[in-house]
């Protein structure tokens, strides 16, 4: 049998981009150096190509605490908050966001349970994906994104299922040892829904639309119609969410505002 001497072709559906062909490897040492590759199936990342469009995503996650992470692309990898009560579509709110290690963009499709014992041992759900782009008032966009992770004020406008709309992380002063703290803000526009709970309102996988149950039972892409949640008989998780019309209503004040002023103090 010949020996296979061709590479390995990627799949190029993001070719044609000005940036580098992968990622920066050094960028994931922390994420690397936590995982031991022969025990989770988690990438190992390094092969996907930079992509034209910036992607986001969130992954529910049912490590020793419940938390969302949330991962939005630049420079090659995904920069990545885990945010304990995922984020809210009330700008009156403000979600705790702390930032983690970067990790590889081949990360936005994994869904499935990481071994027990192993780093960040769980349940993990794709919860919401989509792209994002820059939401502030740099002319050079990828710029304005990588000045406003320094600065601590990251503005962006994301473009997924269920999130939609501009949006900020804002990162706090006070920080300590620890990873740095951020808070996640819904910014005030027709997609900001006050008074709302959309990480609890959305029970299902957006890309398989199976539960938590079901992900960590390993059930593959079949759709239950007995299920309990809301989902209304639509199999792709892609569902409307009963909030999801409902008009925008005056909230009692943006904690993006506040926030900023009192930072300018
Ligand atoms: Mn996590």
């Amino acid at each position: 049998m010949p020996k296979k001497t061709t590479a390995r072709k990627k799949s190029a559906t993001a070719a044609g981009s000005a940036k580098q062909a992968s990622g920066p490897p050094e960028a994931l040492s922390e994420y690397r150096r936590k995982r031991d590759f022969s025990r989770t199936a988690e990438p190992e990342g390094g092969s996907a190509r930079a992509s034209q469009t910036l992607a986001f995503v969130i992954q529910k996650h049912a490590a020793s605490h419940l938390h969302y992470d949330l991962r939005l692309e630049l420079d090659g990898v995904m920069k990545s908050w885990a945010v304990p009560k995922g984020p809210s579509l009330d700008p009156a709110v403000k979600r705790l966001a702390m930032q983690v290690e970067d990790h590889p963009i081949e990360y936005n499709t994994f869904e499935g349970t990481i071994p027990k014992g192993e780093y960040g041992g769980g349940t993990v759900m794709l919860w919401d994906r989509g792209t994002y782009s820059y939401g502030g008032t740099n002319p050079d966009p990828v710029e304005g994104l990588r000045g406003g992770l320094k600065k601590g004020d990251f503005k962006f406008i994301l473009n997924g299922k269920r999130l939609k709309g501009s949006w900020a992380l804002v990162r706090m002063r006070n920080e300590s040892t620890g990873k740095p703290q951020w808070l996640l803000i819904k910014h005030k526009d027709e997609h900001a829904q006050p008074g709302s709970d959309v990480a609890t309102e959305h029970i299902t996988s957006v890309a398989t639309g199976r539960t938590m149950e079901e992900i960590a039972g390993g059930k593959s892409r079949v759709w239950h119609s007995n299920r309990s949640d809301r989902s209304k008989g639509v199999p792709s998780g892609d569902e409307p969410g009963p909030a999801a019309k409902s008009p925008v209503k005056k909230s009692a004040g943006s904690a993006y505002e506040r926030l900023m002023a009192k930072r300018s103090r």
